[in-house]
């Protein structure tokens, strides 16, 4: 069987688009300013094929745009369109996340600096009507006027022998956050378990992938820290799978994207799958990222990155 039919949801398209692992690494390089095939190459590890096959696909979904040499002044290579600089949001609540579960003298030497308040500052992600910063269990869902079905690719895109802990670059902020959602199961799992299932058996009719895949990934997000499970039966014992307080500081994270996916991944034109109410102050929910300091909402232009070099 090659495709896998799911309830619609803005998250998951957005994951089949970008959600690969070396798709993520090599749009935060390029967020980075890194543009040449040879700076990605040197900045992934990767080999050429994967390399490539990963540039291909990300400029077929319109998240790269492909200058050549002659185009203009600009240096040939692979760069920013409209719609993957929209994920900057979701790159900026990545390091927030980051910077919390994860020290690396890499991670830890580097300063956000909003300069519209001059402060060094984190990244929070807030209800833009009652300002509120948006916590896992004060979102409801209902359908919306794209509530489907979607029949999604179940082919696997080449892999790469090499493990997210020998990336080379020193600018990865969130390569423990790849490495935990860089698979489109695991994202898949943690964005149910925002809907509150728990338990296998109702996660594999929203997730029907063959029974070792989903207690493997289950097994993996345990031993991550993500999920604890707590057994709800004895003879034979089984287990829900609840989300730690680290599993639900990914929430943010998962919102932006799902922004990212109604604007930009509806390519039937149906409207939103799901409806997001933010039940604190009843309003549609539109999570904006904003300065710790002054609260404004985040324009990519108007942050710098320090990285203590
Ligand atoms: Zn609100
Ligand atoms: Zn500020």
């Amino acid at each position: 069987m090659t495709k896998l039919t799911t309830r619609a949801s803005s998250i998951n398209r957005a994951l089949d688009q970008i959600g690969d692992k070396w798709c993520l690494l090599i749009i935060q390089e390029v967020f980075w300013g890194i543009s040449t095939f040879g700076e990605m190459k040197a900045a992934t590890g990767v080999s050429k094929g994967v390399l490539s096959d990963r540039l291909k696909w990300l400029v077929s979904i319109d998240c790269l745009h492909k200058e050549q040499a002659t185009a203009s002044t600009r240096r040939p290579g692979y760069y920013l369109t409209e719609k993957s600089a929209e994920l900057y949001a979701s790159a900026m609540m990545a390091v927030t996340w980051e910077r919390k579960y994860f020290s690396t003298p890499a991670l830890d030497a580097v300063t956000l600096v909003h300069q519209r308040c001059g402060q060094a500052f984190k990244p929070q992600m807030h209800c833009g009507s009652c300002d509120e910063a948006i916590k896992v269990w004060d979102v409801s869902y209902k359908p919306g006027p794209g509530a489907r079905q979607d029949e999604r690719d179940k082919k696997v895109r080449r892999r790469s022998s090499i493990s997210l802990e020998h990336v080379p670059s020193q600018r990865s902020l969130y390569k423990n956050l790849i490495n935990i959602v860089g698979d489109r199961w695991t994202s898949n799992l943690i964005s149910l378990s925002f809907h509150g299932l728990k338990r296998f058996d109702e996660i594999n009719k929203e997730l029907p992938v063959a029974t070792n895949i989903l207690a493997d990934r289950l097994k993996f997000l345990v031993n991550e820290g993500i999920f604890e499970p707590k057994p709800y039966q004895e003879r034979p014992v089984r287990y829900e799978y609840h989300l730690s307080d680290k599993g639900k500081d990914l929430f943010p994270w998962f919102l932006t994207l799902l922004q990212w996916g109604d604007k930009w991944c509806d390519s039937d034109g149906n409207g939103k799958p799901m409806k997001l109410t933010h039940t604190k102050c009843n309003k549609g929910l539109v999570g904006l990222v904003q300065c710790s300091e002054c609260g404004e909402t985040l324009d990519p232009r108007e942050v710098s990155f320090d990285f203590g070099d």
